[in-house]
């Protein structure tokens, strides 16, 4: 069987790839930096090797995605993450958004609430690069209160509502970047949370996002 390698093909596609992202809008020249410095084809089948960096989202099984790069870029750029921000991501998938903010020097926690994904993750060799990483099998809408407060919350998935008990654990003058609709497009909110507590609200463009379920499976589907 052929193995995963990253090579000057994978390398020069990925280069494109960034460059695509910076004409599409993308300034943070950092994330451009951590995203030319992780391979995606790691991170999806081998099948998809060819096509790993076309900039479209790839089915990872469990009918879950891994996000499209731009949405991934675009997501990062508006959390404004910073070496040493502790970070909750909701919705790990095939962790590939997660190595990102690792590679930014971020604090990761992140949460999966399907348990083949979750349980995928723990033989993936190339997320052991960051150590520092740490995985949950959990359900994003309770977070992680024995972890909170973050100074970032990034969503990966379509939250038909803003969860309560996120707002929560996000620090005074944190941000949290979730798209939010019940619908098939979501828009991309960043909230700012204020010392009273409550949070402001800025409105971004809007993303076609697989959906946030409540509750976590350990198997079939996206049933509970
Ligand atoms: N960041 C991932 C995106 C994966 S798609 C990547 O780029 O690969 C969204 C992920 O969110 C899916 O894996 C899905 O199972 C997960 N998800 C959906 N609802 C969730 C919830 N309530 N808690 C945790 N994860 C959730």
């Amino acid at each position: 069987m052929r193995k995963y390698e990253d090579e000057y093909r994978h390398k020069g596609l990925r280069k494109k790839l960034i460059d695509s992202l910076r004409a599409k809008g993308i300034t943070d020249e950092r994330l451009l930096d951590a995203m030319n410095n992780i391979p995606r084809h790691f991170f999806m089948d081998l099948a998809l090797d060819r096509i790993a960096y076309e900039d479209r989202a790839f089915p990872i099984g469990e009918g879950q995605t891994i996000s499209q790069p731009y949405t991934v870029a675009y997501q990062t750029q508006l959390l404004e993450v910073k070496p040493f921000d502790k970070v909750l991501e909701i919705g790990t998938g095939s962790a590939y958004q997660t190595c990102v903010l690792a590679q930014l020097g971020a604090q990761v926690f992140t949460i999966e609430r399907q348990k083949k994904l979750f349980d995928r993750n723990k033989s993936f060799e190339y997320i052991k690069k960051y150590p520092a990483v740490k995985y949950f099998y959990g359900d994003g809408y309770e977070g992680l209160p024995t972890f909170a407060p973050f100074d970032k919350i990034l969503i990966t998935a379509a939250a038909p509502y803003i969860p309560p008990a996120l707002i929560e654990q996000l620090k005074p003058g944190g941000k949290m970047v979730i798209p939010v609709d019940e619908n098939e497009t979501q828009r991309m909110l960043r909230l700012t949370k204020k010392p009273d507590g409550s949070y402001s609200e800025e409105k971004f463009d809007s993303f076609s996002f697989v959906k946030m379920l409540e509750g976590k499976t350990n198997g079939n589907g996206n049933g509970k």
